[in-house]
């Protein structure tokens, strides 16, 4: 195995100090959290790792320690963080906390089209050095965290500056740095809005949108049987049951199977005894309500209204662009725009500029799509322009946006996590 830094472990007040002060003097800081969302209802963040003037620092956040000093100085430095998405938003979560700057060796190895953008894969790649991997899914919250967990900790920071520096130039000779800076800072941005708290439509999973309203109103119910056994049970809710078995429930009642031959089909795992009567219970008030009074999605969203012919029009045509610079370019496609951002555009072609970040728009914006010469585009952007939208980024659907593609961010749907060790929920 590789040999640990050095740390310190923070778990008294008296301890704080030298992280203070040691942040006093430099203008920059390496930081990590680990959380406990793969073993709570609630996550909750359990400790923070920080790299600071060649100290490591690890702070157990369970620890009755007042953390309002270290908060106070750390929203003045630029942070270098891997993966901050999450993390932004449960600090925000946590203390309201706002990073000033930050750089992310993930958007940056994305922006330089690697394959691998882990930090495992980038520190085995660059350093040679091995991260547990089983550390990374760790209880967090156990108290006391073992020797293992915390070596884990403090090798999730201790290369971040020398990363940071191998990608800056790789960055700068691609000409990047720019579109970086851009990506981190609307990281900060969408971060400090925190986690969507309780929305009312939660339920309406992946494919939810091919469902009958049978189906619907089924899914409805076992969404809320999984979030009050997860509540009572106090873990994530994909380890009551995952998704895909939530949606297969709800299309075999669209198909007309009764609540209690759908029970019969399908094993919980461990705790099926437990859990099915109250599912059959679900499945019989969901298969008993009328579809009409289900939760309505949110009329006023203009990204919830289907496009029209026009706009459906464009928006193959901005991807058909999108796809030929990113082929270009060498970069992923979802980089430059995702999916709701050319719907986005496609609806109000003039707002290119509020949806996308600069560098995302300065690469479309004279493609063949949005170049308002273009006779097919003009009708688009008079329309747009009669109707007055405004699109802003701030409405941009929080998974879209943030997510790195082709995953699913933790933050926003904890239930598609599988979780390698949990066993309990095959169907038979
Ligand atoms: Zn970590």
């Amino acid at each position: 195995m590789n040999a640990t830094p050095a740390y310190q472990l923070i778990d008294r007040p008296e301890q704080l100090a030298p992280l203070l002060a040691a942040l006093d003097r430099v203008q920059e800081a390496s930081l990590d959290t680990e959380a406990d969302n793969l073993y709570h209802y609630r996550t909750r963040v359990c400790l923070l790792q920080f790299y600071v003037d060649g100290e490591i620092y690890l702070v157990d956040v369970l620890a009755p320690i007042d953390l309002k000093p270290l908060w106070s100085r750390l929203a003045t430095k630029h942070l270098i963080m891997h993966g901050s998405d999450f993390d932004v938003r449960l600090l925000y979560d946590l203390c309201h906390f706002r990073p000033k700057s930050l750089f992310d060796t993930m958007l940056a190895a994305q922006l330089l089209n690697r394959q691998r953008i882990g930090l495992a894969a980038l520190l085995e790649e660059h350093f040679g050095v091995e991260l547990d991997k089983d550390s990374q899914k760790a209880n967090w919250s156990k108290r006391p965290l073992t020797q293992r967990l915390l070596d884990y900790a403090a090798l999730d920071v201790y290369y971040l500056p020398r990363l940071r520096d191998l990608l800056t130039s790789e960055l700068a000779v691609a000409e990047r740095l720019e579109w970086l800076d851009q990506q981190c800072q609307r990281q900060i941005e969408a971060g400090t809005l925190g986690f969507p708290r309780d929305d009312e439509n939660g339920w309406r999973l992946g494919r939810s949108e091919r469902l009958r309203p049978t189906g619907l109103a089924v899914l409805h119910a076992v969404w809320h049987w999984r979030e009050e056994w997860a509540r009572k049970l106090d873990v994530p809710p994909f380890k009551v049951t995952g998704n895909e078995l939530l949606l297969r429930i709800a299309e075999s009642a669209d198909h007309g199977l009764s609540a209690r031959a759908m029970v019969e089909s399908m094993h919980l795992g461990k705790r099926h005894d437990r859990l099915a009567p109250s599912l059959l219970q679900a499945l019989e008030a969901g298969l008993a309500r009328d579809p009409h009074t289900l939760p309505r999605r949110r009329g006023r969203d203009p990204n919830q209204q289907p496009l029209s012919a026009d706009e459906l029009a464009l928006q193959d045509r901005l991807k058909t662009d999108r796809d030929r610079i990113a082929a270009r370019l060498k970069l992923d496609p979802t980089l430059i725009a995702n999916r709701a951002q050319l719907a986005q555009v496609a609806r109000a072609p003039d707002k290119v500029d509020q949806v996308l970040l600069p560098w995302q728009s300065g690469l479309l914006r004279n493609e063949p799509a949005l170049r308002a010469d273009h006779p097919a585009n003009r009708v688009a952007t008079e329309r747009a322009e009669r109707s007055g939208k405004t699109v802003t980024q701030g409405e941009l659907s929080f998974d879209e946006t943030n997510s790195p593609p082709g995953e699913k961010s933790p933050s926003t749907d904890v239930s598609d996590q599988t979780d390698p060790s949990d066993d309990q929920l095959e169907q038979t």
